[in-house]
């Protein structure tokens, strides 16, 4: 029996019958999952992360776009987006992914604000969930939370899965000013906004943990 990140292959000799070979399976069932669970998270960990250098893509809003780095006489960064981000570095600076990345993070920031607004504008008038403010972070293995005083703290790499994973996580945590919980109440809460969240749940599953990894 082998464990592949792809699932578990048995290789049954043809003198055994299936009933066995599925019985035995069975018997090896929390072996096999407790093996594929390790697996898939050292493989999502072990992806080399990423150094932003001119023309590698970033995946914005869940599709990879280029990335053009360019050097200018200015001393400062600068970084715009039009169907693809172009940063401007100072000419001679070294470590210019360095540079890249915090430019993409702090124009990250603001969209996420602004995307976040208008997500709010839409789902907080219905049950009154205001937050106080939203603020955008570099955090490394949550996707958002909601303190005690409705202050709503978001990933910035959630400008690199699909808006619809962006709205999940800002439904989520606003539900969260309602129930302080993972109850069933609560889940209720996030369906009656987004009927449909458990696919977004599901990416996030499947693929935030090489998100989280992503960038140097
Ligand atoms: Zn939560």
């Amino acid at each position: 029996m082998v464990a592949k990140p792809e699932g578990i292959e048995l290789v049954v000799p043809p003198t055994i019958s299936e009933a066995r070979a599925l019985a035995f399976l069975h018997k090896h069932r929390d072996w096999a999952e407790r093996k594929l669970s390790e697996m898939r998270s050292t493989t999502a960990q072990s992806g080399p992360a990423q150094r932003l250098e001119n023309g590698s893509t970033v995946p914005f809003q869940g599709r990879e776009v280029p990335l053009v780095i360019r050097e200018h006489t200015g001393r400062r960064t600068h970084i715009q987006y039009d169907g693809h981000f172009l940063v401007s570095v100072p000419a001679g600076t070294e470590n210019q992914p360095h540079l890249a990345r915090n430019a993409l993070f702090n124009w990250t920031k603001l969209w996420i604000r602004d995307q976040a607004g208008f997500i709010i504008q839409r789902h907080a008038v219905r049950f009154g969930l205001y937050p106080r403010q939203i603020r955008v972070k570099r955090m490394s293995s949550r996707w958002g939370s909601c303190g005690p005083r409705n202050d709503i703290n978001l990933n910035w790499l959630l400008a690199f899965a699909p808006p619809a994973v962006l709205e999940y996580v800002v439904v989520h945590e606003l539900c969260h000013i309602r129930h302080r919980n993972h109850s069933a109440d609560f889940w209720a809460l996030v369906a009656r906004h987004l009927p449909a969240y458990s696919g977004e749940r599901q990416w996030l599953r499947q693929n935030g943990a090489a998100l989280l990894r992503r960038f140097e």
